[in-house]
């Protein structure tokens, strides 16, 4: 299953021609069925995640009401594969950056943060974003999670709340909006206090604001945390003119987040998330791989099958619109600074891998799985940038 935005969006990748630049992770059927959900999720969630459906779904009433299936969540016939197709996709790329294969792994169809130990939410049911960060934590010591969906990071954060092996920064709309969590002094708990960072924003947020935001934080969580390695997920509810999203960035502010932590050379598994207006999901995610891949593309979208999508311009780029910008210079300023202040408390800690296991984060059990094409994939290695296609 692929859903139509990917679909859209890995065309659209191909007509500009960025296949061509980059190496394809296949992930074979065997892999796809070996993902294991319970490295993170309970064992009887992931139960009734394989075993529900649409025609017995009266026998599951109390666990659909438990597990949050329904509305936000809702059965669909092929829930478990899609779930096992988008989360491999993640975790083939954590394996190919701890593997040495790539600077840049993407996996557009990942990224969906909001979904909990035991608990389906936001149309979320499996989290790729932990099961992935739980991948690349077999092979480096510190991870850094970096979420600029328009909704929180609830998932990612909660999954990691006490360990400081993990950080997450979040960027989000905070206010009578879904989740409802992120607030600036949600920082962490135990072992993990300060390693939790949520910026909180109002609607409207325009290019300028987001970069006050964003550049700043990132670069001190860089200078004291010193991750070895990055997933930033991408979600493009964030763009001006989502149905869903209160924000008003453009494709190319919401790429400079991108390009900003490409600068510091550490691995990055890109990966995607929300987006509810389907011809920006796919224009900003085609933008994005030519940012990751360090090219530039023409602003002119090359005809190809979905061309018609997006007339009458036909570009990437488009205006943004005149929606007010609730977020004051000097709000965000003072934002700013708090996080600043918490993050001196943070420090870039050592861990003895052999004893990883103990660490503080979920426990952690290595995927059943006989690597061979990637280690042939080694061999031949000689481009930097990947991208899973389902
Ligand atoms: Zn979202």
């Amino acid at each position: 299953m692929k859903p139509f935005r990917v679909r859209m969006t890995d065309e659209m990748i191909k007509t500009y021609g960025m296949d061509k630049q980059m190496d394809r992770m296949f992930v074979e059927p065997e892999y796809i069925e070996s993902v294991d959900f319970s490295v993170f999720h309970s064992d009887d969630y992931v139960d009734v995640l394989k075993n529900l459906t649409l025609e017995n779904k009266d026998l599951y009433a109390d666990q659909i009401n438990r597990f949050n299936f329904g509305e936000d969540c809702p059965i669909f016939d092929g829930m478990f594969d899609y779930c096992q197709i988008y989360t491999a996709g993640s975790l083939r790329g954590a394996t190919w950056l701890a593997q040495g294969l790539s600077d840049i792994a993407i996996n557009w169809s990942g990224g969906l943060h909001h979904a909990k130990k035991m608990e389906a939410s936001g149309f979320c049911y499996v989290n790729d974003c932990v099961m992935g960060i739980l991948e690349l934590l077999k092979t480096y010591e510190r991870v850094l999670y970096i979420d600029i969906d328009c909704h929180h990071g609830d998932g990612v954060e909660e999954a990691f709340f006490t360990t400081n092996r993990v950080m997450t920064a979040s960027f989000h709309k905070f206010g009578d909006y879904f989740p409802g969590t992120g607030a600036i002094d949600d920082i962490g708990a135990g072992p993990g206090k300060y390693y939790s960072v949520n910026f909180p924003l109002s609607e409207g947020v325009d290019d300028f604001t987001f970069e006050q935001a964003f550049k700043p934080v990132m670069k001190e969580i860089m200078n004291r945390f010193k991750p070895d390695s990055i997933v930033l997920q991408c979600g493009t509810d964030s763009l001006s003119g989502d149905r869903l999203g209160l924000f008003n960035l453009s494709v190319k502010g919401h790429a400079d987040c991108v390009k900003y932590m490409r600068t510091f050379g550490v691995p990055i598994l890109l990966i995607g998330g929300g987006g509810y207006s389907l011809r920006n999901v796919a224009r900003c995610w085609t933008f994005e791989t030519s940012v990751a891949l360090g090219i530039e593309i023409e602003n002119e979208i090359p005809p190809h099958e979905y061309s018609p999508y997006f007339g009458p311009d036909y570009r990437i780029h488009l205006p943004v619109s005149n929606m007010e910008n609730n977020n004051s210079r000097e709000q965000v300023e003072r934002t700013t600074q708090q996080i600043l202040q918490n993050l001196k408390n943070i420090t870039a800690v050592n861990v003895d891998h052999s004893n990883y296991r103990n660490q503080g984060a979920y426990p952690i059990n290595h995927l059943a799985y006989d690597d061979k094409e990637n280690k042939q994939a080694m061999e031949d290695k000689n481009k930097d940038v990947t991208m899973d296609q389902e």
